[in-house]
């Protein structure tokens, strides 16, 4: 156990943010470099070693964490860094961008704030990428097997490096110009810094893991060839079905989806554009969708100097509590959120509805009209009399994803079976209904979370594995879809 008194003599602190006025002037990470460092020792030694640690059922990936915890406060980072790696392929993505149901889990917030375990975490992997303990494990010896990953966002590149790991040679398909799915393109630089994606690339390489980007399965590459060409393939192509708002004036100009404006926001960081053909600059923005990809084009819009940022739900304002009968600890309660992107500025609207798009005589948007709702037998109904006008040149659709992409010919191709969600139909074993042929991640879930996309990616490599060994030493969490807890 780490400090046996340190939940009660430490209070939890976080890391710290730079100020505001700083940071909204650049695209680094919000945080104060180096902050954690002074303070983490302490924040892991509250750690109370739970003979049930609720964090570990909390986390898709079950991450061993009071034991990191215990390393961490003892100093000792190379074993922290070792047992983080026993369960995480890539620690730094989910220590800076996972929203901790870990955290929601820990017995600590039964009554006091939880241990701050992603601080504890991003610490640990951050110091051994700079110690040098992060290295490339290429295999002892080849299987002869070839494995094909389509798509190569954390559950693509979690299922290859443990299937190259394994001594299988794989390939990724990715259809972007460059790897990473939605860590690359969809998550801003200030969330995340794209050189942790690249170092990891670069790790995976020097493994043996193939990436072939610009070739998008389906439409460069036939999927019934590619499923002949290899032994077993892994489908890790994302939901990336942009949920629609078809309302009148839908089709003006200056109405994209989120997903059409963050890309190329973070292509800018890229050095592709100065700037890019979508910008919030000079602007009244208006973010349609309250989750993490709306913050995430608030964010983005501060940065590019948007003149005002408003950001609608059309569901209630979350509570800042957890509702101890709906939402009892350890589940992962849905609660108000202050994103660093709300920190910096800009107004939320809960409980409205977006009614049409106002637009100039050349087809420009300048104007969304709303009108406040309210829930009647769980249906959205528009409350008389409460109709407003906010103006508006740019306006981002962040409502979700509805599964995998179906124009491409990919699931046609293959001859997929979807569930009723729109996503790839799979088994408790990640198998599809096509022999050797498997899902993980955003494909086989729907849209989720970075820890799940990771904890599935491991798990589907390892039923892999087994496809085409006939056993599998990988290890991979327990069956994460049976975790009861957590998001
Ligand atoms: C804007 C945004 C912000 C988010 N922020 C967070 C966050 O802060 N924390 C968090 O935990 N989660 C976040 N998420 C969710 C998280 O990013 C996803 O759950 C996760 O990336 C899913 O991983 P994946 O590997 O399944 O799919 P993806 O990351 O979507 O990757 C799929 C890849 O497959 C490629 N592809 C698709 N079809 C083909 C094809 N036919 N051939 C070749 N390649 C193909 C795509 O180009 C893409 O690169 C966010 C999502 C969005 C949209
Ligand atoms: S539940 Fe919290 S206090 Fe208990 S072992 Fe996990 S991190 Fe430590």
């Amino acid at each position: 156990m780490a400090d046996p008194k340190g939940f009660l003599n430490t209070d939890r602190e976080v890391a710290e943010t730079r100020p505001v006025p700083e940071r909204v002037k650049d695209w680094n990470e919000v945080y104060v470099p180096g902050s954690l460092l002074p303070i983490i020792g302490k924040q892991a030694g509250r750690c109370m070693d739970c003979g049930i640690p609720f964090c570990h059922n909390g986390c898709p990936l079950g991450n061993l964490i009071p034991e990191w915890n215990d390393y961490a406060w003892r100093g000792d980072w190379q074993a922290a860094g070792e047992r983080l790696h026993a369960t995480n392929n890539f620690p730094e993505f989910t220590g800076r961008l996972c929203p901790a149901p870990c955290e929601s889990a820990c017995v600590l917030g039964i009554n006091q704030p939880p241990v701050t375990i992603k601080n504890v975490e991003v610490t640990i992997i951050d110091r051994a990428w700079e110690a040098g303990g992060v290295t490339p494990q290429p295999p002892e010896r080849l299987s002869g097997k070839t494995v094909a990953v389509i798509g190569s966002g954390p559950a693509g590149l979690a299922a290859a490096q443990q299937l190259t790991r394994a001594g299988h040679t794989v390939a990724v398909y990715e259809r972007a110009d460059r790897v990473g799915g939605l860590l690359r393109y969809g998550i801003p630089e200030f969330k995340m810094e794209k050189r942790h994606i690249n170092r990891r690339i670069e790790q995976m390489r020097a493994e043996g893991t193939k990436f072939r980007t610009g070739v998008e399965i389906g439409r460069d590459i036939d999927a019934a060839d590619l499923r002949r060409r290899y032994d077993a393939v892994v489908i890790a192509a994302g939901s990336t079905t942009a949920r629609d708002l078809p309302v009148p004036g839908r089709e003006l100009n200056g109405v994209h989806q989120a997903m059409e404006y963050l890309p190329l926001a973070n292509k800018v960081q890229e050095g592709d554009y100065i700037t890019p053909p979508i910008t919030a600059e000079g602007k009244h923005v208006v973010v349609i969708g309250g989750g993490d990809t709306g913050a995430d084009c608030v964010g983005t819009a501060h940065r590019q100097g948007a003149a005002s940022v408003t950001q609608l739900e059309i569901m209630p304002r979350p509570g800042d509590e957890r509702d101890p009968v709906g939402q009892p600890w350890p589940t992962f309660p849905m609660l108000y959120k202050v994103t660093s992107a709300h920190e910096e500025g800009g107004e939320r609207v809960y409980s409205v509805s977006t009614t049409h798009f106002e637009g100039d005589e050349d087809g420009n948007v300048q104007a969304l009209h709303l009108v406040e709702v309210e829930f009647i037998d769980g249906r959205p109904t528009p409350k008389p009399g409460t109709e407003k006008r906010i103006p508006a040149q740019l306006v981002t659709l962040a409502m979700g994803f509805t599964g995998i992409d179906k124009d491409n010919g990919l699931v046609e191709q293959f001859g997929l079976e979807l569930d009723a969600r729109g996503n790839v139909a799979r088994d408790a074993d990640y198998a599809t209904n096509i022999d050797g042929v498997y899902v993980a991640g955003d494909a086989g879930r729907g849209q989720s979370l970075i820890v799940w996309a990771i904890a599935e990616g491991r798990s589907a490599a390892r039923a892999v594995d087994r496809y085409l060994t006939g056993t599998s030493s990988l290890p991979a969490p327990v069956r994460p879809t049976d975790r009861a807890l957590t998001v």
